[in-house]
């Protein structure tokens, strides 16, 4: 095992879009860019990501869609009641259509979604929520380009390197040291750095922490968190770091964290998924109704419903809805939000039988025995299943106001099944405190010399708890954010060589 030096004006550690948008921002600059990434490969969560969100591209433009940063800059300031950073906000909503075309040069061929291709059925008719969708094609070739465009630009890769802390003197972030898979250590000295390294959506215990439940299932690449916590350790401060919840899961669905046409992150590919889709009757654990269901047809909105019933729900339904999808008579629009439904036809009986037998589905001939089957309170399954079929006859909700149409299912004929589901999160988002440039601040609100952030590690764009309901702002946030923070970083640099 060895122990090297490095030498590097700026270093950036992780290479998703923020890190890969920073790196090539800085070396626009013809400054010497060294790039440390944990994994064997480029990407990170953003490669796995579907799509950019931009208001007024050229593409839009287009397709005559007349789409003002303005709305969008007040829509998400509104969402978060004015917590998030008005600055920053602007800054990126003015920034994401020019750093989208930047990334077509870069390499990587993009398309706009149509607002009515949307698979998030809320969105429809809302430019701004479902329009705003510039998907990635053709992922693998284009990170090819991506790296070989930062490579004849000068960037050095490091892969299979773990960024392990920051270096600091006299006030001033001056590198960071790091660890190769043979556990060779590297001393990196560097005039600015930016930690890229996309939050800490794999830190299990991390996340039920700071989401106070341990019951969300994690997807995405496996960051430790260390970028941030060394950031915090240098006087950087968790402003809003969150898990980005997203969407829901049947129990023990199968993860494959591959992206397909159709199914987001491959969740499920179970018939079952039209059942979990579709806004039947939902209980918490103890038996209760908790929101609307028709919230299933916002992958945001569903996650954040189901988080308050502690992450894990069930939904129930009775032999006669079994019936009614295996026949195909299913009256309501199956939601396609977050991974998807598989829409094959399917014997909904025998599925929900061997869910039961999987353990990932309770089954009763009466309330009573679903209840003590699930665990809940018998009693108030009851109840709430009464007042439920209330609403169904007469077509009206008030308790939570869902619209007469998706009123379809009453939960009256045994037995009885309760489904598992549970939220999924795509690591996380928000972070450390920074500035509209990007520039990580102390505790005095002031920056720390030599120290840059974006994507997944910075706080102040989402705010709040919650993913503001608008289709790819993270990504789009990663690489908007890295290549604010590239040429920031490389402002520094500039302005440190002159001052030395
Ligand atoms: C399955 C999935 C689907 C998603 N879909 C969408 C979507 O469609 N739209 C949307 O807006 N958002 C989506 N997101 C969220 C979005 O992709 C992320 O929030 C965003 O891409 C984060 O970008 P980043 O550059 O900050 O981090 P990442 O892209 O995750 O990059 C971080 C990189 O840092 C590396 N790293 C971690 N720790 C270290 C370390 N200590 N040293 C060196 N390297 C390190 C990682 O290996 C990784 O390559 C999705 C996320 C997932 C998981």
């Amino acid at each position: 095992m060895t122990n090297t030096s490095l030498e590097t004006d700026v270093l950036v550690a992780g290479s998703g879009g923020t890190g890969l948008a920073a790196a090539y921002a800085a070396a626009e600059k013809g400054l010497k860019v060294t790039v440390i990434e944990k994994l064997d490969q480029i990407g990170g969560n953003t490669r796995i990501s579907s799509g950019f969100f931009a208001i007024n591209s050229k593409e839009q433009q287009a397709a005559g869609m007349h789409m003002s940063t303005q709305e969008a800059i007040d829509r998400l300031t509104n969402y978060n009641h004015y917590l998030g950073n008005g600055a920053l906000i602007s800054h990126i909503v003015n920034s994401a259509a020019d750093t989208l075309e930047w990334l077509e040069d870069m390499g990587m061929e993009i398309k706009l979604n149509p607002t009515a291709n949307t698979t998030q059925y809320a969105h429809r008719g809302d430019d701004y929520k479902g329009g705003s969708y510039h998907m990635y094609q053709h992922k693998d070739q284009g990170y090819k380009n991506i790296q070989k465009t930062l490579e004849n630009a000068g960037v050095t890769f490091k892969f299979n390197t773990t960024l392990q802390d920051l270096k600091s003197a006299e006030g001033k972030i001056t590198g960071a040291t790091a660890v190769d898979a043979e556990g060779n250590t590297f001393d990196i000295n560097a005039k600015a750095t930016v930690i890229a390294t996309g939050g800490y959506g794999g830190d299990k215990e991390a996340v039920a922490k700071k989401m106070r439940t341990p019951n969300l299932r994690t997807l995405g690449v496996p960051s430790m968190g260390e970028g941030f916590k060394a950031m915090i350790k240098n006087g950087a401060t968790d402003l809003d770091s969150t898990a980005l919840i997203h969407a829901a899961q049947l129990a023990k669905s199968t993860v494959t964290q591959t992206t397909s046409d159709s199914h987001l992150a491959g969740f499920s590919h179970s018939a079952l998924t039209q059942l979990l889709l579709t806004p039947m009757l939902w209980v918490n654990l103890s038996g209760k109704r908790f929101a609307n269901e028709e919230t299933v047809y916002d992958t945001v909105e569903w996650a954040n419903a189901a988080w308050s019933a502690s992450g894990k729900y069930f939904f129930v339904v009775d032999q006669a809805t079994l019936d009614t999808f295996t026949a195909e008579k299913n009256p309501l629009e199956v939601s396609q939000a977050g991974p998807g439904a598989d829409t094959e036809p399917g014997d909904f009986t025998e599925l929900a039988n061997a869910a039961v037998e999987g353990q990932t589905a309770f089954k009763g001939n009466t309330l009573d025995e679903l209840a003590e089957n699930a665990g809940m309170d018998a009693d108030t399954l009851n109840a709430t299943v009464a007042k439920y079929n209330d609403a169904v006859a007469a077509k009206n909700d008030p308790e939570f106001s869902k619209s007469a149409q998706s009123l379809a299912f009453s939960v009256e004929n045994g037995p009885y099944y309760a489904f598992i589901s549970q939220v999924a999160y795509l690591g996380t988002v928000g972070g450390v405190r920074v500035d509209e440039n990007l520039d990580v601040l102390d505790a005095n609100f002031k920056p720390i010399p030599g120290l840059f952030t974006g994507g997944a590690n910075a706080g102040g764009y989402y705010e709040g708890h919650s993913y503001p309901a608008y289709e790819g702002l993270a990504s789009g946030f990663s690489w908007t954010s890295g290549r604010i923070a590239g040429t920031s970083a490389a402002n520094y640099v500039t302005q440190y060589a002159v001052a030395h």
